[in-house]
């Protein structure tokens, strides 16, 4: 389990700015330090332990690159047309039983290896075929063309993967491509996760006139499964301090990251900071960032806990910015920064300097063909809805005090977030 010192999420300033979090958590979270080897079937997703230098060059032996017939450089045609007889004829997967001779072409298919000797390749479409049965090559072909050379697109040796990185479908066909069949991962992280509140029912259990039923929890697990965590559903605590206390330290010790949602405000039945300073210890960020509250920050038995707020926006903004990156510090991953994306504003927003604001907007085509965005047009934290009925975030960050219409503005789509 990763084990921090309890003062780690202290921090000196009122306001923390997003940056500023970000920075403190990526300097002070270790990652967890237990490998284990996985199929490559299962690699979509983990993080690598290690770097994989290229076993082999790729492509491993120099290949035609179309369809078409193989000449020497020193027989392509240079002013006029040309007619070669053909000599052999190379498939995918064959080998040439000779190296091609001079003034000869040989029929060769995408991906047949080159004959010895051979060194451009006609596309077929641009030849045609004599009486005789001789190939006619255009002029002005260039030596060299069409021809893939062994190790062109990674040389033999040369690291492609590295380790922390999150692999995604194009990195699990690298390893494919090198003959790899497992790859050594650093293991998933395990993450408890609860709800709190009296006013929760489960999805499935009765719900009483004054409950509704918990969301944030659904959705929490479904983002950190998304980000490759195995995860443990604790269900809802209750707003009460020996409970929520007894149930976070049981937990402790038996995983790397206890996430709960709610219950971190200031007010007298926000229970979790006494909770878990009665087991462990706490700080509360006050994090310069709308939507989103104070986030509860603490250590029980070493284990890192966060508390975000129990609006689902507010739940959803802070995930984004506090606990994407500890689970991605914890995981070992390489850190992958938010960048947003420039589209055209298509609203009017008013907004307060010194704090970073994430407006929900809709992405569409504007009449011009240009990406633009419009706001959700209410602005609860507490709107599902707003989540559910737009695209992304625009980012705004804080020394901007407003937006018009036409203005540039940063886009994080949704599935760039998780
Ligand atoms: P809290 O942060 O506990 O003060 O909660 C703020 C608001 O978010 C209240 O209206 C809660 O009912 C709501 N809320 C808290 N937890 C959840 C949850 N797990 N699912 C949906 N709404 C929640
Ligand atoms: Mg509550």
């Amino acid at each position: 389990m990763a084990q921090l010192s309890d003062d780690c999420f202290a921090f000196g300033g009122p306001m923390m700015s997003v940056d500023e979090a970000v920075g403190l958590i990526t300097t002070r979270v270790n990652a967890i330090a237990d490998l284990e080897t996985v199929a490559l079937v299962d690699a979509d997703g983990r993080v690598l332990a290690r770097n994989v230098a290229a076993p082999l060059p790729l492509p491993p032996f120099t290949n035609s690159a179309v369809d078409g017939y193989a000449v020497r450089n020193a027989d392509l045609p240079d002013r006029a047309e040309q007619a070669l007889p053909l000599d052999g004829r190379i498939q995918a997967g064959g080998l040439a039983q000779a190296p091609i001779k001079p003034g000869h072409t040989a029929r060769i298919f995408t991906g047949a290896p080159m004959p010895p000797g051979a060194e451009a390749v006609f596309m077929q479409e641009d030849v045609r075929i004599d009486v005789s049965g001789r190939i006619v090559l255009p002029p002005g072909l260039k030596p060299g063309a069409n021809v893939r050379p062994a190790g062109e697109d990674i040389p033999e040796g040369h690291i492609v993967l590295r380790a922390g990185q999150r692999l995604l479908p194009q990195h699990v066909a690298l390893a494919a491509a090198f003959g790899l069949t497992q790859l050594e991962m650093i293991r998933r992280i395990r993450v408890a996760v609860f709800s709190t509140g009296d006013e929760l029912a489960s999805p499935g259990e009765p719900r009483a006139a004054s409950q509704l039923f918990d969301s944030n929890r659904f959705m929490l697990m479904a983002m950190l499964r998304r980000l490759g965590c195995e995860v443990s559903d604790l269900g809802i605590l209750r707003d009460e301090r020996t409970s929520l206390a007894n149930g976070l330290k049981q937990v402790a010790g038996r995983h790397d990251l206890i996430l709960t949602t709610g219950g971190v405000s200031t007010g007298e039945e926000d229970h979790v900071k006494a909770a878990v300073e009665s087991v462990g210890s706490l700080v509360l960020w006050r994090m310069a960032i709308k939507p989103g509250r104070p986030v509860a920050m603490g250590i029980i038995d070493g284990t890192p806990l966060i508390g975000l707020p129990g609006n689902p926006v507010a739940s959803f903004v802070t995930f984004v910015h506090v606990v994407r990156p500890t689970v991605l510090a914890l995981a070992g991953a390489l850190p992958e920064p938010l960048l947003p994306i420039p589209v055209r504003a298509a609203f009017t927003y008013k907004k307060k300097a010194g704090r970073r604001e994430y407006v929900r907007v809709f992405l569409r085509k504007g009449q011009d063909g240009g990406l633009e965005v419009t706001k959700f047009p209410r602005e609860g934290a507490g709107l599902l809805s707003s989540l559910v009925e737009t695209s992304g975030l625009v980012e705004l960050g804080e020394s901007i005090t407003g937006v018009e219409p036409g203005q540039s503005v940063g886009f994080l789509s949704y599935a760039s977030l998780i």
